[in-house]
C-alpha cells in the first residue's frame, strides 16, 4: 500500500493518544493573545499549531480568546488586528471568540472562594516591599506580617478594594502558597490589583483587576480546553495553574486542561518580543507595526508575504521542546517557492539607462509573445512591446568592465531577452560626466533573442521601451537589523538597526503588461526579485511596488 505516513509532532501524538483511550471525543484549543500590541511571526507558529489542530481533529475547535487584563495597555486597535491577523493566516475561529474579561464576575468569585478556604489574603506590603519578601533563586522568600489576617478581615479588605475605598498600589489579593518554593511562581504570587482604569470590555465596572496568571489557567478551565499548548516559558506556571485549579471543586469546570510546552519561534536577524516592537514604532525607527520591514503579521501581508507561505514554514519548522533559532532565510525560501510556481513574470527597471538602438526605424513597434509565468503552462503568454528606444538597468553597464562582466560594454554584445541582440557602439554623458545614454545597434536577424549564426553572447538583460513603460516607485528592503541576534553584544537591539534598510527608487520603468492583472498580484520582476503593490500607498496613477523577496538568497554572500 502506497500510504503516506504523515510526520506528526509530539504534540499531535499525545492528542491521537487521548483520543484512543477515550479521555477526550471533541479536542479544545485556544490561541490566548494578550491585546497589547500586533501579532508577529512567532505567535503565527502558535496560531497555526492550535488553529491547525482544530482542523485536523474531527469535531475540534479552536477559541480565540483575549486574555485582556490589563486594561492600561489594552487596546480596541490590537483587538481588530489580531482578529485580522488570524483570519488571514487563514483560520476561523466562527461561533468561539472569547475575552478573558467576560469571566471577571467567575474570577471575582473564585477569589473570594479562596480567600473563604484560608488559601488567599490581601496584602498591605508595596510592590517594592512584595519583590523583596519574594526572595530569589537561591534565597527563599519570608512571609508577609499580613498573611495571617483572619478569613473575615481579608473578605472585608477585599471587598473595600472592590468597592474602590482603597487606592492603587496600596493593597494586592495574594494566593497563600509557599513563600519557601523553590518555584518562585509558587510565592504567593499576587492575584488581584487594584487599578482604577476603564477596560475596554467591561468600562468602567471594575477597579480591580484579576492578574495574568491567575486569569490565563482558569479561563482555560472555564471553556473547557482539553489541550492548553503554550511556549515553554510557562512550564514553571503550571504548577501554579494546577495549584488554582486544585482549589476550588473540579465540577465547577467542564473539563481539567492538560499544559504542554513547545519551544518559541526564534528568528536570526530580528527581534519578536512585542515590547521591542513597540519602541520600534513609537520611537519611529520604522512607519507603523505593518512596516514591511517588521516582523508583525500585518509587515509581511503588507509586504506581499501569503499566508500559505507562512503556513508552510511553519511545517517546515516543526513543533518541537527544543530552543534554537531559525534562519530568516529559511522563511524567504518559502515564498520564494511559492512564487517562482504562481507569479507572472514582468520586465521592470529599476535604475533606468536609456539605450537608442540607431538602426532601428524610427516609429516601428513590434510586439513579442512572451510567456506569462514559464513554470505554469496554462498562464499564457503577454504582449511585450519593442521600439527604437528602450531602458535597460544602469549596473547592466559598465565603461570598464573586469574580466568576469558578461553584460554590456563598449563595443559588447548583449541579449535583450525575447528581442534581438544589441551592440553598444556610443557612451553618451552629460557635462559632468555621468552616462545618460547608450548608442547601440541591433541585429534584426536575432529576432526573438535567438542567435542568427551561432554566435553567442553571455549576457542577457531585461528592458523595458520607454514609449510603452509605465514609471513606478520600487521600494526595496533589507534587513531591519545588521546582526544576527539584535542587541547581543551591545545589550541594546536599537544599536544593530541597518541605517539601509529601505532604498526607494521613484524613477523605475514596468513593462504595460502589468496593468493586465488585479492588484493583489504578485509579480517577478525578472531578474530582480519578487513584488508586491504596496496597498496602501499604490494607486492606478501611481504604483508603489514593495519587494518581497530577491530572487536569490544572496544575503549570505553579503554577509562578508
Ligand atoms: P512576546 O513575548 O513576544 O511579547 P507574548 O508571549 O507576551 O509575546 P501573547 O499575546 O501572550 O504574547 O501570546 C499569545 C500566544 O502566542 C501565547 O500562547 C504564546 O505562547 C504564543 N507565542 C508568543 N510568542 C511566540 C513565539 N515566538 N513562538 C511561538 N509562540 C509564541
Ligand atoms: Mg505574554
Amino acid at each position: 500500500m502506497n500510504e503516506v505516513i504523515e510526520k506528526k509532532d509530539f504534540i499531535r501524538d499525545i492528542i491521537d493518544e487521548d483520543i484512543k483511550n477515550g479521555k477526550h471525543k471533541k479536542i479544545k484549543t485556544r490561541f490566548p493573545p494578550e491585546p497589547n500590541g500586533y501579532l508577529h511571526i512567532g505567535h503565527a507558529k502558535s496560531i497555526c499549531l492550535n488553529f491547525g489542530i482544530s482542523q485536523e481533529y474531527q469535531n475540534a475547535t479552536c477559541n480565540l480568546r483575549f486574555d485582556d487584563t490589563n486594561p492600561e495597555k489594552e487596546e480596541m486597535e490590537y483587538i481588530d488586528s489580531i482578529k485580522e491577523d488570524v483570519k488571514w493566516l487563514g483560520f476561523d475561529w466562527g461561533e468561539n471568540l472569547f475575552h478573558a474579561s467576560c469571566y471577571f464576575d467567575k474570577l471575582h468569585k473564585f477569589a473570594v472562594y479562596l480567600i473563604e478556604q484560608g488559601k488567599a489574603y490581601v496584602d498591605n506590603l508595596s510592590f517594592e516591599e512584595i519583590r523583596e519578601y519574594r526572595g530569589t533563586l537561591t534565597k527563599a522568600g519570608k512571609n508577609s506580617p499580613y498573611r495571617d489576617r483572619s478569613i473575615e478581615e481579608n473578605l472585608n479588605l477585599f471587598e473595600e478594594m472592590r468597592n474602590g475605598n482603597v487606592e492603587e498600589g496600596k493593597c494586592v489579593l495574594r494566593a497563600k502558597i509557599d513563600m519557601k518554593s523553590p518555584n518562585l511562581n509558587m510565592r504567593d504570587p499576587v492575584i488581584y490589583r487594584v487599578k482604577k482604569s476603564d477596560h475596554p470590555k467591561t468600562g468602567d465596572k471594575w477597579c480591580i483587576y484579576p492578574m495574568y496568571d491567575f486569569t490565563h489557567g482558569y479561563s482555560d478551565a472555564i471553556e473547557g480546553i482539553t489541550h492548553s499548548l503554550c511556549t515553554l516559558e510557562f512550564e514553571d506556571h503550571r504548577p501554579l495553574y494546577d495549584w488554582f485549579l486544585d482549589q476550588l471543586p473540579a465540577e465547577w469546570f467542564p473539563s481539567r486542561p492538560r499544559q504542554i510546552e513547545f519551544s518559541r519561534l526564534e528568528l536570526t536577524y530580528t527581534i519578536m518580543s512585542k515590547r521591542m516592537l513597540i519602541q520600534l514604532v513609537k520611537e519611529n525607527h520604522v512607519s507603523g507595526w505593518n512596516d514591511p520591514r517588521m516582523v508583525t503579521i500585518s509587515g509581511f501581508r503588507r509586504r506581499g508575504y501569503t499566508p500559505k507561505s507562512i503556513r508552510e514554514f511553519m511545517k517546515g519548522v516543526g513543533i518541537s521542546k527544543s530552543k534554537g533559532y531559525v534562519e530568516f532565510s529559511n522563511l524567504e525560501y518559502y515564498i520564494r517557492q511559492e512564487l517562482n510556481a504562481t507569479s507572472p513574470r514582468v520586465m521592470a527597471v529599476i535604475d533606468p539607462l536609456k539605450v537608442v538602438i540607431t538602426n532601428y526605424p524610427e516609429d516601428k513597434v513590434e510586439e513579442f509573445d512572451v510567456e506569462i509565468n514559464p513554470e505554469d503552462k496554462s498562464s499564457g503568454t503577454r504582449k511585450v512591446p519593442f521600439c527604437r528606444e528602450i531602458y535597460i538597468e544602469k549596473s547592466d553597464f559598465m565603461e570598464e568592465p573586469s574580466k568576469k562582466f558578461f553584460r554590456l560594454r563598449p563595443d559588447g554584445e548583449v541579449r535583450l531577452k525575447n528581442a534581438y541582440f544589441i551592440k553598444c557602439e556610443e557612451i553618451i554623458k552629460d557635462n559632468k560626466g555621468n552616462i545618460i545614454e547608450l548608442r547601440c545597434s541591433y541585429d534584426p536577424l536575432s529576432k526573438g533573442g535567438n542567435s542568427p549564426d551561432g554566435r553567442k553572447v553571455k549576457g542577457t538583460l531585461h528592458w523595458v521601451s520607454v514609449k510603452h513603460g509605465k514609471k513606478i516607485e520600487v521600494r526595496e528592503y533589507d534587513r531591519l537589523f545588521k546582526t544576527e541576534f539584535p542587541g547581543k553584544e551591545t545589550g541594546n537591539f536599537l544599536d544593530d538597526i541597518n541605517s539601509e534598510s529601505l532604498t526607494i527608487k521613484k524613477h523605475c520603468i514596468i513593462e504595460p503588461a502589468f496593468f493586465d492583472y488585479n492588484k493583489n498580484t504578485r509579480y517577478q520582476f525578472m531578474r530582480n526579485g519578487y513584488y508586491y503593490p504596496d496597498p496602501f500607498d499604490s494607486t492606478k496613477e501611481k504604483p508603489v511596488f514593495n519587494q518581497i523577496v530577491k530572487l536569490k538568497d544572496t544575503w549570505q554572500n553579503v554577509k562578508k
